[in-house]
C-alpha cells in the first residue's frame, strides 16, 4: 500500500517542487510518516501548478490578517483572511474557471458568501462579502423572494452561472460574524474537508521567524489533577529561546509541555498562527503538530488542543499543548510518541528540543533541560474534590431529583473528576435551582443532554421556559429546550452554571432613520434596530404596503437595511417589520413614509 501511494505522489512532488520551495518537505511528510493526512494524496495534479488559482482580490501584493488553523474562539480558523485596508468594496475575483454552486446569505457565520466548484473538483469559499455581482445578486433576489426569507443556502447548476478565472464575482465587506472588513477565503475538497490555501499557491513574503513567548509544564501523572501546572517565559539568546537557570526540575515523572507562539509575516503586523511544532526529547521526535487540512467536525478540538481557559481568560493568548489527550481525534498530530507525553521516570536530565515553523520555513528553536525531582515544588498540589469520576471512553450519566445530565461517548477529551453542586435562587425570574455543573474551565467537545426540574412555574408557561447558560465571565446564552414531566431538556456542550427562566417578552424593533409620515427619498434606505431580552430572535418579515420584500440584516449590529427601490411610486407607502423570537413571542412595527 505504501509503495503504490509513494508512487502516485511522486508526479505531484515533482511538479510541486519549483513552487513550493521549503514547503515540499511538509507536503510530502503525510506519506513518510504514516500521517493521518494519507489521503492528501487525492490532491489532483494541476494544483501542484501554483498558477491554478489565482489571485481572489483586487490588492496587490496581498497579505492576510488570519491564517488557516489558527486557533480561534471554539475552533480553528478554516482559511485565509486577506487584508482589505479596512474597507469595504474591493473587487473580489473567481480564483479559477468553475461555476457558482452555493450561495449562501445569513446575518451570521459567513455573512453573504459565494461557493465556486471547479473542474479539479475543489469549491473556493468566499466570505464576509458586501455584495455579489448583478448576474449573482439577481438569483439571489430571486431565491429570497420564492421563499420569503433573507437567510438563504442553496446550490446551483453548473449551467447557471459558471465563471472564468478572474472575473469579479462580488465586493469585499464585513458582513456576519467579521470583526472588521476583511476578505475570508477558502478551498476545501467534495467532502467539505478544508484545506490550508498555502499549499495551493497562495503563499507571501515571509523571512520572518515565528516568536515563543511562554511554555508551560503539566504534571501528567498522579498530580494531574490536581495541580494547575506551571508556567515560565522563555528568552532569546543567541537565537535559541530558552528556559532560564541550567534545569529545570519537576516534582513529576510524566510531563506535558504548552507553547505559547505565534507567527509574524512581513506585510503585516497581525499576529497569526503557527504552521508546524515539533517536539524531541533527545533525538526522538515525540510529538508533530501540522495545520494541513481539518473538516468541520475537527473544529472544536481546538478546545482540547490550546489551554482553553487561559485562551479564554488572557485575551485569546493560545498556548498549543504538545501532547495529545486521549479524546482529541483533530487529524493534524503525527509522529507521537507516548501521545507526546515526556517521561522522566529515569531520573536523568533530558535534552528537550522544540522547533516552531511558519509554513515558509522559517524556524524558531527552543531548547531546555527537564529532570524529575521529588522535591520541587514548581508542581503546586491541591484537593481532589469531586462529586464523580467521568471516563473520555465511556457513555456518562449523572442525575438526582433535581437535574439529568446524559454525556454521550466522544464528548469528554479526557477523564473528567466531575464536581456539582446546587443552590436556591433568589431570584424571581429564575424558575429552577441555579445548578453548577463543573466548571467552564473543563471542555467538552460535542452535544450532551441536560434536563432541570422546573421551581414554581405556571403550567401555563411551560412552553415559555428556557435553559440558560452563564459562562465563568458571567456571560449568558439561551440553550432553549423543551418542557417535559417538571423538566426542561435542552442540548449543551459547555460545563458551568445553568438554570431555568422564561420568555414571554417580544423582541423589540425601532426605527433608526424613520418617523411617520418622513420623505426618505434621499435616504435610500430604511434602518431598523431589532433585538431579543432572552431567546433571541428566529426571524422576521417585511412588507411594503402590504407585500413581502426583501431586507438584508446583519446579528453583530442587530440592524435591518431595507433597500428602497428606485421604481417606488410617490406618495405614502407603509413598511411593516415582523420580528419573532425562539419562544415564538412576536413583534410587529408599522409605519408610515412619504417618498
Ligand atoms: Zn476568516
Amino acid at each position: 500500500m505504501k509503495t503504490i501511494v509513494a508512487l502516485l505522489i511522486l508526479p505531484v512532488i515533482m511538479l510541486l517542487n519549483t513552487s513550493f520551495n521549503s514547503a515540499i518537505n511538509h507536503f510530502v511528510l503525510p506519506v513518510s510518516a504514516e500521517r493521518p493526512l494519507s489521503d492528501s494524496l487525492t490532491l489532483p495534479k494541476q494544483l501542484a501548478d501554483e498558477k491554478y488559482f489565482g489571485p481572489v482580490l483586487d490588492i496587490s501584493p496581498p497579505t492576510i490578517v488570519g491564517n488557516f488553523g489558527e486557533p480561534r474562539r471554539l475552533h480553528f480558523h478554516t482559511g485565509l483572511d486577506f487584508r482589505t485596508n479596512q474597507e469595504e468594496g474591493h473587487k473580489v475575483f473567481a480564483a479559477a474557471d468553475g461555476y457558482i454552486s452555493r450561495i449562501n446569505v445569513n446575518g451570521a457565520g459567513y455573512g453573504n458568501a459565494l461557493y465556486i466548484t471547479h473542474p479539479n473538483g475543489y469549491v473556493t469559499v468566499y466570505g464576509h462579502l458586501q455584495r455579489f455581482n448583478e448576474e449573482i445578486m439577481q438569483r439571489l433576489r430571486k431565491e429570497q423572494y420564492s421563499k420569503e426569507n433573507f437567510a438563504v443556502d442553496f446550490y446551483l447548476q453548473p449551467n447557471e452561472i459558471p465563471v472564468n478565472k478572474g472575473d469579479m464575482i462580488a465586493l469585499s465587506g464585513n458582513t456576519g460574524g467579521s470583526g472588521g472588513p476583511h476578505l475570508h477565503f477558502e478551498i476545501r475538497d467534495s467532502l467539505e474537508r478544508i484545506y490550508n490555501p498555502m499549499m495551493f499557491g497562495y503563499k507571501l513574503k515571509d523571512d520572518m521567524k515565528p516568536v515563543v513567548s511562554l511554555l508551560k509544564f503539566y504534571p501528567l501523572d498522579d498530580l494531574k489533577y490536581k495541580s494547575d501546572g506551571y508556567r515560565t517565559k522563555v528568552l532569546l539568546k543567541s537565537g535559541i529561546y530558552e528556559v532560564s537557570g541550567s534545569v529545570l526540575k519537576l516534582n513529576s515523572s510524566q510531563v506535558g509541555v504548552s507553547i505559547n507562539a505565534w507567527d509574524v509575516i512581513n506585510l503585516s503586523d497581525a499576529h497569526i498562527g503557527i504552521y508546524n511544532i515539533t517536539v524531541f526529547d533527545g533525538d526522538r521526535m515525540i510529538y508533530e503538530y501540522q495545520m494541513d487540512r481539518i473538516a468541520f467536525s475537527d473544529k472544536r478540538n481546538v478546545l482540547s488542543h490550546t489551554d482553553y481557559p487561559i485562551f479564554a481568560n488572557e485575551s485569546h493568548r493560545t498556548f498549543h499543548k504538545c501532547f495529545v489527550e486521549p479524546g482529541n481525534h483533530c487529524p493534524v498530530y503525527c509522529n507521537l510518541a507516548n501521545s507526546g507525553v515526556i517521561d522522566l521516570s529515569d531520573g536523568k536530565a533530558h535534552d528537550i528540543h522544540m522547533e516552531v515553523s511558519d509554513f515558509s520555513g522559517n524556524v524558531s528553536l527552543v531548547k531546555f533541560k527537564l529532570e524529575q525531582d521529588k522535591s520541587s515544588t514548581l508542581f503546586k498540589a491541591g484537593d481532589l474534590k469531586y462529586t464523580t469520576r467521568f471516563d473520555y471512553d465511556h457513555e456518562n450519566e449523572f442525575s438526582n431529583s433535581d437535574i439529568k445530565i446524559k454525556i454521550p461517548e466522544g464528548c469528554l477529551f479526557d477523564n473528567v473528576f466531575f464536581n456539582y453542586s446546587s443552590a436556591l435562587s433568589t431570584d424571581p425570574t429564575v424558575f429552577s435551582r441555579v445548578h453548577a455543573v463543573d466548571n467552564s474551565n473543563t471542555q467538552v467537545f460535542d452535544w450532551f443532554s441536560l434536563s432541570i426540574k422546573t421551581e414554581n412555574l405556571n403550567s401555563a408557561l411551560t412552553d415559555k421556559a428556557i435553559v440558560i447558560y452563564k459562562d465563568g465571565t458571567g456571560a449568558t446564552t439561551s440553550r432553549g429546550g423543551k418542557f417535559e414531566n417538571g423538566f426542561v431538556t435542552c442540548k449543551a456542550r459547555e460545563f458551568g452554571t445553568y438554570y431555568v427562566r422564561i420568555d414571554t417578552t417580544a423582541p423589540q424593533i425601532k426605527p433608526l432613520n424613520v418617523i411617520a409620515g418622513k420623505n426618505m427619498r434621499t435616504y435610500k434606505k430604511l434602518l431598523f434596530k431589532i433585538t431579543d431580552n432572552l431567546s433571541g430572535i428566529t426571524d422576521f418579515d417585511t412588507y411594503l404596503d402590504d407585500k413581502w420584500v426583501v431586507t438584508d440584516y446583519d446579528a453583530k449590529s442587530a440592524t435591518l437595511f431595507h433597500v428602497l427601490s428606485d421604481s417606488i411610486s410617490t406618495g405614502e407607502h407603509t413598511f411593516k417589520v415582523v420580528v419573532v423570537d425562539e419562544r415564538s413571542n412576536r413583534a410587529d412595527y408599522s409605519i408610515k413614509f412619504v417618498m
